[in-house]
């Protein structure tokens, strides 16, 4: 008796008998929940398809909201700033904002202001005789 039920299960759960529920599993899937699967899985693809480029543009909409590209007033070098901050010209190091789309200069206007000038220093190299 106990013999035969052993030769039973092992037979159910090894070879045919294995695929049989697999496929059996399979099918259950297939009639109630496969549907559910596929589209879910296929959400998650076009989320993940879509979320860098919802992303990239989300981005651009930003940084044009929030970049003011202009020249400095001071030098004339043209580059990027951040609204509602405070930065220095890449070029003349002068502390800079945005007003109105415009760059300005943080140093209040009547501020005496010595003007900068490069002066190359030249190396006059003794001349050996
Ligand atoms: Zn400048």
């Amino acid at each position: 008796m106990n013999d035969r039920y052993n030769k039973v299960l092992q037979y159910n759960f090894s070879g045919l008998g294995c695929w049989l529920t697999i496929i059996a599993f399979a099918m259950l899937l297939s009639a109630v929940g496969l549907g559910w699967i596929i589209n879910g899985v296929l959400i998650l693809f076009l989320f993940l398809l879509f979320t860098p480029v919802i992303a990239f543009f989300g981005l651009q909409w930003w940084l044009k909201r929030n970049f003011v590209q202009d020249s400095c007033p001071v030098c004339d070098y043209e580059f990027t700033g951040l609204k509602n901050n405070q930065f220095q010209c890449p070029n003349c190091s002068e502390p800079l904002e945005v007003e109105h789309g415009k760059f300005v200069r943080i140093t209040p206007p009547g501020t005496i202001d010595v003007e900068a000038v490069d002066v190359q220093v030249q190396v006059i190299e003794p001349e050996e005789g």
